[in-house]
C-alpha cells in the first residue's frame, strides 16, 4: 500500500486539500482519507504544489499517422480536402512493417503519456501485408502495438478495425489491401485472439462505407455477446453522408440503427454533420461521440453541433485521431472553443447556465472516455485504477490561480507543459525533466 499527497486532489465532489490518496498493490485506488490519518511515513508520496487529476482518456488515435505530422500543409493538389491528405496517409500506411509499428508506437505513446493521456483507443486498421495477405501471426502488428504500450506504460485498448470495400459499391483501392480481412469470420477470430490472450480489445467496423452490412450485423452480435464496446467513424465529411444517401436513401447513423449497431457500448467518432434526427437516435440508444478537434481542425473536416449534442446530454469524448497535436487540454480547449466560433456565444459546453465549463471539459476528458473504452478508471475514487496527471501549481502558465476557478485556467490558459507526473495503475510513468 502506498499514498500520494498532492496539494490540492479533484474527486466528484470537487476540489479537496488535505487528503491521501490510497493506492493497493494491484494499482487500485482504495480509498481516500484525511492526511491527519495515521500512516508510516515511508508509505507517503508527497507531491508538493501540484493538482492530481485523473489521467486523461485518448478515445481516439491512428498511432501510425503521427508521422505525418507537418508533412501535409504544402500542396497536395490544387485544392486539398480529407481525401488529398487521405492519400498522403496510405503513402504511409504503404511503409509500415511490425517492427517500424512498433518504434513509432512507442514514440508516440510515451509522447501521449508526458501530455497527461493515461490511456488510449487504438483504432487500429494497418493488418496484413501490403498485398493483403496476413502475416506469419495474424495479428503481428496488434501485438507490435500492445508491446509499445506495455513498454511505455500506457493503458492500450485495442480497438480492432473491420475493413472491407474501397467505398459503397466500390472495389478496393490497392492502398486498402492490407486493411481487410477477407470475410468477417477471419476478422472476428484475429479479436477472439486478442481477447483470449487477456487483452483489452473494442470492436471498430471502420464506417458506413468501409464496411457491409452482413458485416456490421455480425460484429454488433460479437460485441453484444462479450460486451465490447463499438466504435465508428461516421458523418465526418459530407461526400460519404451523400454516397450513404444515394446507396441506401438514409444517412449514416439512421444506417447504423438498422444495422442494430447503436447501444450504450457504441462511440460515434466526430459525428461533425450529424442532423438533429441522427443525434435523437444517439441519445434514444445512450450512445457516446467521441470528438477530434485538433485533427477536425486540420483535415478541414467542420465543426461538431456541440449545441445540439449539449442539449440531449449525448456523452462527449475526446481523441487525438491523427495525431497531428497531443494534448487533451488543448483537444478539451478547441471543442468549448469552437463551439463558441460556431455558436457566436461563450460557456457552451457547460452543464447548466450557471456552471463554469472546466469540470465538464474534465468529464469529457476522463470518466467519460473511460466509459467509452469500458475501463475502470477516469476517476479518483475506490476502485478505479490509480491513473493520474500531477499539475505543477508553480508553472508559469498556472500564474494567479484560485481554488475557485482552478480548472478553468488549467484548461483555458495552460498546455500540457504544466503536467509534472503521469501515473499509470499505481506506478509513475512519466516524469517532467526525469
Ligand atoms: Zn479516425
Amino acid at each position: 500500500m502506498k499514498y500520494l499527497a498532492p496539494a490540492y486532489v479533484y474527486t466528484h465532489e470537487g476540489l479537496q486539500k488535505n487528503k491521501l490518496i490510497a493506492i493497493d498493490d494491484a494499482g487500485l485506488i482504495t480509498g481516500i482519507i484525511d492526511s491527519s490519518q495515521a500512516v508510516a511515513h515511508e508509505q507517503i508520496e508527497l507531491l508538493p504544489q501540484m493538482l492530481l487529476l485523473p489521467g486523461f482518456v485518448n478515445v481516439h488515435s491512428h498511432v501510425f499517422q503521427r508521422q505525418l505530422r507537418g508533412h501535409t500543409h504544402r500542396p497536395l493538389s490544387r485544392q486539398d480536402t480529407f481525401w488529398t491528405w487521405r492519400r498522403a496517409m496510405y503513402a504511409e500506411a504503404q511503409r509500415l512493417t511490425p517492427e517500424l509499428l512498433y518504434e513509432e508506437a512507442r514514440q508516440t505513446y510515451s509522447e501521449m503519456l508526458a501530455a497527461g493521456y493515461t490511456s488510449v483507443g487504438e483504432f487500429h486498421y494497418v493488418h496484413h501485408q501490403v498485398d493483403g495477405r496476413p502475416y506469419d501471426r495474424p495479428n503481428a502488428m496488434s501485438e507490435a502495438i500492445l508491446q509499445a504500450g506495455k513498454d511505455t506504460g500506457l493503458r492500450v485498448v485495442l480497438l480492432m478495425t473491420a475493413y472491407a470495400r474501397g467505398g459503397f459499391q466500390q472495389a478496393l483501392e490497392a492502398g486498402q489491401r492490407r486493411f481487410c480481412d477477407a470475410t468477417v469470420e477471419q476478422y472476428l477470430a484475429r479479436v477472439e485472439a486478442l481477447r483470449q490472450q487477456g487483452y483489452q480489445v473494442g470492436v471498430a467496423p471502420h464506417s458506413v462505407r468501409a464496411v457491409p452490412g452482413e458485416w456490421f450485423h455480425a460484429i454488433a452480435a460479437y460485441s453484444r455477446e462479450h460486451s465490447l464496446p463499438l466504435h465508428v467513424h461516421a458523418d465526418e465529411q459530407v461526400a460519404e453522408i451523400e454516397q450513404c444517401r444515394t446507396a441506401h436513401g438514409c444517412r449514416p447513423i439512421e444506417l447504423l440503427e438498422r444495422y442494430e449497431a447503436l447501444s450504450p457500448r457504441t462511440t460515434i467518432v466526430h459525428a461533425t454533420h450529424a442532423t438533429e434526427h441522427e443525434l435523437d437516435i444517439l441519445a434514444q440508444y445512450g450512445s457516446t461521440v467521441c470528438v477530434c478537434p485538433t485533427t477536425e481542425g486540420d483535415l478541414g473536416d467542420g465543426i461538431a453541433p456541440y449545441e445540439d449534442l449539449r442539449a440531449r446530454e449525448i456523452p462527449l469524448t475526446i481523441g487525438s485521431d491523427s495525431n497531428t497535436r497531443l494534448d487533451p487540454l488543448e483537444e478539451l480547449r478547441w471543442a468549448e472553443y469552437s463551439a463558441r466560433m460556431r455558436y457566436q456565444r461563450r460557456r457552451v459546453l457547460v452543464a447548466d447556465e450557471l456552471a463554469a465549463p472546466g469540470p465538464l471539459l474534465l468529464d469529457y476528458g476522463t470518466r467519460r472516455g473511460a466509459a467509452a473504452l469500458a475501463i475502470q478508471a477516469g476517476e479518483i475514487a475506490p476502485d478505479q485504477a490509480a491513473d493520474f496527471v500531477a499539475i505543477d501549481l508553480e508553472h508559469r502558465q498556472m500564474r494567479g490561480w484560485s481554488e475557485e476557478d482552478l480548472l478553468d485556467t488549467l484548461f483555458f490558459g495552460a498546455s500540457s507543459e504544466v503536467i509534472a507526473q503521469t501515473w499509470v495503475q499505481g506506478a509513475c510513468v512519466y516524469r517532467r525533466n526525469a
